[in-house]
């Protein structure tokens, strides 16, 4: 049996907003700071793979104020901070985003210097770390948790997809037990895991990204990001794009919000949705054509929902 209406904590957007949380949580907005420490990525050096997964151009993810800062992490969290309050002055808490490749990849000493470098710095909170979940040592989780004593900690992990065969065939390096395992051993330690979760991506399909709102539900996800697929420029996709666009075709947006709207009704009500989907700058975007601007998704996700009379959880069954 389903209940007629949405439960309270999800009756404005029928999604459970991970800003939303964060506000309630510290009294205002939270704001992150991407800082690139200069880590790198082990499925492009050849430990784990080569070339990366298909869909990765890391330029996709820095913002334009980091390009100016070299590997300076303090350098860069003021130049963000001075360009993120002229456009957010109501921010209260600040964490350091470590976003690009993968921020848990070299020893821990190294590790160590640049978190705390970040955590030194007298206008941030906390720190965002997002890196593979086969980049996730036991070792490095009870430091993460020693530092999550005194400051915010969460962690990021590129989950992308619950599919094996999708995830073999972008090249991962990893497959979905890998990330489950990753996910319980940080939670076991009080660490907040968002999953990164990308819709559309080749051999991927309805039934599988419902089978996979199953599989995370089952999960101790704090959160998760949800994703379209784009195809960016300087990536194998878009080599295979260019090559017969019909081998690897986007999700217009209505297909997308509908699938997501379909995978939020089975997922559990619980796991916060921090982001509904992503802008590719239009210079690095080879495909969709056109994009819906990031800030009209989760709008239009609220509508689809309340279209059907649905909401986050509707569907899910424990
Ligand atoms: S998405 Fe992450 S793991 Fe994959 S190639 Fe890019 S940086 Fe490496």
């Amino acid at each position: 049996m389903t209940c007629p209406e949405p439960p309270a904590a999800l009756a404005a957007r029928r999604y459970l907003s991970w800003n939303d949380l964060t506000r309630a949580r510290h009294g205002g907005r939270v704001q992150k700071i991407s800082v690139a420490a200069g880590f790198t990525c082990p499925n492009r050096d050849g430990s784990k793979g080569r070339g990366g997964c298909t869909f990765c151009n890391n330029q996709g993810f820095v913002p334009g104020y980091l390009r100016e800062c070299n590997d300076d992490i303090g350098l860069q969290i003021n130049t963000g901070m001075r360009f993120l309050q002229r456009r957010y002055p109501e921010t209260r808490r600040w964490l350091a985003y470590f976003q690009a490749y993968s921020n848990t990849y070299a020893d821990l000493a190294r590790l160590r210097l640049a978190y705390e470098t970040a955590l030194a710095h007298p206008g941030i909170d906390g720190l965002v770390i997002g890196t593979r979940p086969d980049c996730v040592a036991d070792e490095l989780l009870d430091y993460l948790h020693e530092l999550s004593q005194r400051a915010i900690i969460e962690l990021e992990l590129g989950i992308e997809s619950t599919d094996d065969a999708t995830l073999a065939r972008i090249n991962r390096g990893h497959d979905f037990a890998c990330s489950a395992d990753a996910v319980r051993r940080a939670a076991a330690r009080g660490l907040p895991v968002t999953g990164h979760l990308i819709f559309g991506l080749p051999g991927e399909s309805r039934e599988s990204m419902l089978a996979g709102a199953a599989s995370l539900s089952a999960l101790p996800l704090a959160a998760l990001k949800c994703h379209q697929l784009q195809i960016v420029k300087g990536t194998q996709l878009a080599n295979d794009w260019r090559r017969d666009p019909a081998t690897v075709p986007v999700l217009d947006s209505e297909t997308y919000l509908q699938l997501l709207a379909d995978f939020l009704e089975r997922l559990r009500p619980d796991i916060a949705i921090q982001r509904v989907g992503s802008e590719v700058p239009p210079a690095l975007r080879l495909a969709p054509a056109s994009s819906t601007r990031l800030a009209q998704l989760a709008p239009r996700l609220t509508a689809t929902l309340a279209a059907r009379n649905s909401w986050q959880g509707k569907y899910w069954r424990q």
